[in-house]
């Protein structure tokens, strides 16, 4: 939403996003409101970017396509605001340990000064009978108890207070690098594990590959066996990434057919095997319809490949993974090419189909 819109702002964006959303018969549900929101408000650059593209590629926008997009752009804003309420949460714990801290203090100098005037008196010789000043100091100590006591039971529901937040936060954190659909990472967590390993190997002089695979043709295969068969897919295409990789690699979708592999310490040949690898498994897996166990062929993909150059923008090595996944499409899709970096030996050949 464009924060700090006046009402009358406001109320002009929403007129525009239901203006929108009656051109092209998406009912006004909160969620298809929300993503035509944002687009009419055009706060998120990405979102407004994604939908001109499909609207240009004169896709039916229906209200399917504006749920895919509220789950891209819409539900991680949601998360953030979950994140702040956690915050939010936590500074009150953090708040009331530090009464607690300050409770804790004021109890032991009261019962230390309780001490100090019991000694003086004893040492000036001005103490009464010895039983008053006894009784005195058990006084100030069944405070002192009675005041831990307290203290405790507070500690104790401070303590599991935290506790109960820590694992929300970490949920919260898991969700919010999460894909809801193939339960990879999303390409948030891609960008972020990207950045990190490029770091990696530009501080340590290591190798690192990026792969960027996508389905081929799969607008087809939505079309002729549904949207439900095709998020089978995305789900199948996920499980096969993750196990043709190793514990150090990562698998992201990078955004609806589109994948990314993370691949450290890895050569381009070595980059190439595994994509290869990736690619066969796909090809011979095929698609069953759960309803009535149809067969339904299998789906392929094409991946472009690419190594990091230490010291580049990571921006420079997706673009380069791109550009090979462009080549693999335009020589004829279910295949891998290769990009490497500019300084790096000549190009092997695009692999032929099986
Ligand atoms: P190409 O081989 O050139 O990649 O062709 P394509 O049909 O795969 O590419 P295009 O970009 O035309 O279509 C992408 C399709 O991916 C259309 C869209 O419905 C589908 N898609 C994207 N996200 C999802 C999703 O979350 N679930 C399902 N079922 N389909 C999705
Ligand atoms: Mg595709
Ligand atoms: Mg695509």
């Amino acid at each position: 939403m464009a924060a700090g819109a006046t009402l009358g702002e406001a109320r002009e964006i929403a007129e525009a996003a239901l203006r929108h959303m009656a051109v092209l018969e998406i009912p006004p549900t909160p969620a298809n409101f929300a993503v035509w929101f944002a687009y009419a408000s055009g706060t998120d650059p990405h979102l407004c970017r994604t939908i001109d593209v499909l609207m240009d590629s004169g896709q039916p926008f229906d209200t399917l396509r504006s749920a895919e997009i509220h789950d891209r752009f819409i539900l991680p804003t949601y998360r953030s605001s979950a994140v702040d309420t956690l915050a939010d949460d936590l500074h009150q714990v953090a708040g009331n340990l530090t009464t607690t801290v300050g409770d804790v203090r004021e109890g032991a100098r009261r019962y230390r000064d309780a001490l100090a005037g019991a000694t003086e008196m004893l040492e000036r010789g001005e103490a009464g009978p010895t039983r008053e000043l006894v009784d005195g100091l058990v006084h100030e100590t069944r405070i002192m108890e009675a005041r831990n006591a307290r203290l405790r039971e507070r500690l104790e529901r401070s303590s599991g207070e935290i506790a109960r937040l820590r694992e929300s936060l970490e949920e919260t954190r898991r969700e919010a690098s999460t894909d809801g659909l193939t339960a990879i990472a999303n390409r948030a967590r891609f960008e972020r594990e990207l950045r990190l390993a490029a770091a990696r190997a530009s501080e340590a002089g290591g190798t690192l590959c990026l792969l960027m695979a996508d389905i081929d043709r799969f607008k087809t295969f939505n079309d002729k066996h549904g949207h439900p068969v095709g998020d089978q897919v995305l789900r199948l295409v996920g499980r096969v990434l993750t196990d043709a990789i190793r514990p150090a690699d990562l698998a992201a979708r990078y955004g609806g057919e589109e994948f990314a592999v993370i691949l450290p310490d890895c050569s381009l040949e070595e980059a190439v095997v595994i994509a290869e690898r990736i690619r066969e498994r796909i090809g011979q897996r095929h698609v069953v319809r759960r309803s009535n166990g149809e067969d339904l062929g299998a789906v392929t993909l094409s991946i472009g490949a690419t190594a990091y150059r230490p010291g580049e923008a990571v921006s420079d090595a997706v673009e380069r993974a791109d550009a090979g996944l462009y080549l693999a499409k335009q020589s004829g899709r279910n295949r891998v090419a290769v990009v490497p970096p500019p300084s790096s030996p000549p190009l092997p050949p695009a692999s032929e189909p099986l």
